[in-house]
C-alpha cells in the first residue's frame, strides 16, 4: 500500500492557474492541497444531462473535478430550460452533451469533458461505467435507474443517486461495497402507468436544483473521503414544508444485485420495467404504423385522429367532445368542451348519463388518460366512446398552430 504521500506524489500536479482558482478549497485544511489533486484526478459520470445532471455537473466542474463524463441522447429543447441550467436559449435544438459541455467549458477550462451521445444500455453500460470512479444517476425513468444500479453493483462504481417528482426528491449513495443497492430499497419497478412521469406529473423547476446539489455534494465527499456520506441513508425531501428527513436503510440480504448476486449479467430493463419496445423501422413503415395506430381500436376503444374530430366538428355532427385533464390544465389550453378529471369520472357519470348513446370524444393532453376515461366509460355503459389519439397536443401540432403546447 503506498503510504498518502506517495500517493499524493502520484496525483496530478495543479497549475499556477488552478491554484488561483481553487485557492478556497486549499486553504480548508479539510480539502487542501492533496484534496485538490484528488479531485484533479476524480472521473465522474453524470448519467443525464437534465434537472438533476445540470447543477451537478456545473457544480463538480467548478469545484476542480478532472474528467466528467456526460451520457445523453436527446436534444434540448425549450421546455428543458424551466430547470436544466446547464443549458441555454441559444443551444436549444443543440444536442445535450454538446450544450452541456459549452457550458462546463466555460465554467472551467480545466475540465476534461467526455461525451456519450447515445441511450445508456443493456449492451453499453457497463463499457462506458469502467472508465469512471463514480456514477451519478439523475435520470428521470425506471429502466436506467434499475440499469444504472445494476451496473454500478456488477462495475464495484459507488452511485450517487437522487430522484424528484412534483415537490419532492430523494437522495442517497448505493452500491458501495459496505451499503445497500437501490434494489435493496426497491427490489421491483412499480407497475407501468402506476407513476407518471415529470413530463406528466410536472415538477417544481428548482427542486431538481436542490437535489443535484445534494448529489454533486455527495460525489465531492466520496472524491476526498470526508464526513459521512448518505451511504445506508435515504434523504427526503419535501420542498413545500421545507422539511429534510432520513431513513435508515440495510442492506437485503435477498436483495437478487448485491445480496444474493443472481444478478451476474445487466438483463432487459425495458422488459423489466413493463416497458414495451419501440421497434426500428424505416420512415415508410413508421408512416404506415402511424396510419393504422391512428385509426386502430386499442382494448376496444376505438382511436379518432384530431383531423377526423376537426371534420366532425366542422360538419356539426352530434357528438359529444369531453375534456378529462386537470382543472389547471384547462387555461393553458382547450377545446371548448366540458371538463371532468379522470380521477373523478366514475363518480360523476351522472352528469353525462344524457350522452349515453352519444358519440362520445374523450381527449386529454396526450392521449394516455382519456383512453383510461373511455375504458371507465365504455365500463358504465357507454355504447359509442372514442379516444382523441395524440389528444390536445395533436390539435395543437396538426390543426390549430396557434394553441401553446404543455
Ligand atoms: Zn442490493
Amino acid at each position: 500500500m503506498p503510504t498518502a504521500i506517495e500517493e499524493a506524489v502520484q496525483l496530478p500536479k495543479l497549475s499556477n492557474e488552478e491554484i488561483a482558482r481553487y485557492s478556497r478549497h486549499l486553504i480548508l485544511p479539510e480539502v487542501g492541497m492533496e484534496g485538490q489533486q484528488k479531485l484533479k484526478a476524480a472521473k465522474i459520470l453524470c448519467v443525464g444531462t437534465g434537472g438533476l445532471g445540470a447543477p451537478l455537473a456545473l457544480y463538480l466542474a467548478a469545484a476542480g473535478v478532472g474528467t466528467i463524463g456526460l451520457i445523453d441522447f436527446d436534444v434540448v429543447d425549450e421546455s428543458n430550460l424551466q430547470r436544466q441550467i446547464i443549458h441555454s436559449q441559444s443551444t436549444v435544438g443543440m444536442l445535450k452533451v454538446d450544450s452541456a459541455e459549452q457550458m462546463l467549458k466555460g465554467l472551467n477550462k480545466n475540465v476534461n469533458v467526455i461525451k456519450h451521445n447515445t441511450m445508456l444500455t443493456s449492451a453499453n453500460a457497463l463499457e462506458i461505467f469502467k472508465d469512471y470512479d463514480f456514477i451519478a444517476d439523475g435520470t428521470d425513468n425506471f429502466q436506467t435507474r434499475y440499469l444504472v444500479n445494476d451496473a454500478c453493483v456488477l462495475t464495484g462504481k459507488p452511485n450517487a443517486y437522487a430522484s424528484i417528482f412534483r415537490f419532492e426528491g430523494q437522495a442517497s449513495v448505493f452500491a458501495t461495497e459496505e451499503g445497500p443497492c437501490y434494489r435493496c430499497l426497491y427490489p421491483e419497478p412499480p407497475p407501468p402507468g402506476l407513476v407518471p412521469s415529470c413530463a406528466e406529473g410536472g415538477v417544481l423547476g428548482i427542486l431538481p436544483g436542490l437535489l443535484g446539489v445534494i448529489q454533486a455534494t455527495e460525489v465531492i465527499k466520496l472524491i476526498l473521503g470526508l464526513g459521512d456520506p448518505l451511504v445506508g441513508r435515504l434523504l427526503l425531501v419535501d420542498a413545500l414544508g421545507m422539511n429534510f428527513r432520513t431513513l435508515k436503510l440495510r442492506k437485503n440480504p435477498n436483495c437478487p444485485a448485491c445480496g444474493t448476486h443472481e444478478i451476474k449479467e445487466l438483463i432487459d430493463y425495458d422488459q423489466f420495467c413493463g416497458i414495451e419496445k419501440p421497434t426500428s423501422v424505416g420512415p415508410l413503415e413508421a408512416a404506415r404504423d402511424k396510419a393504422v395506430a391512428d385509426a386502430a381500436i386499442v382494448d376496444g376503444i376505438p382511436q379518432i385522429t384530431v383531423e377526423q374530430l376537426k371534420k366532425k366538428l366542422d360538419a356539426k355532427e352530434n357528438i359529444f367532445v369531453l375534456d378529462v385533464r386537470e382543472p389547471h390544465e384547462y387555461p393553458i389550453a382547450n377545446l371548448g368542451a366540458p371538463l371532468i378529471p379522470v380521477g373523478t369520472i366514475e363518480s360523476r357519470l351522472g352528469e353525462i348519463a344524457e350522452h349515453k348513446n352519444d358519440e362520445v370524444i374523450v381527449h386529454c393532453r396526450s392521449g394516455a388518460r382519456s383512453q383510461k376515461a373511455a375504458l371507465a366509460l365504455k365500463a358504465a355503459g357507454f355504447t359509442n366512446v372514442h379516444n382523441l389519439s395524440g389528444g390536445i397536443l395533436a390539435w395543437a401540432d396538426k390543426i390549430d398552430p396557434s394553441m401553446p403546447k404543455y
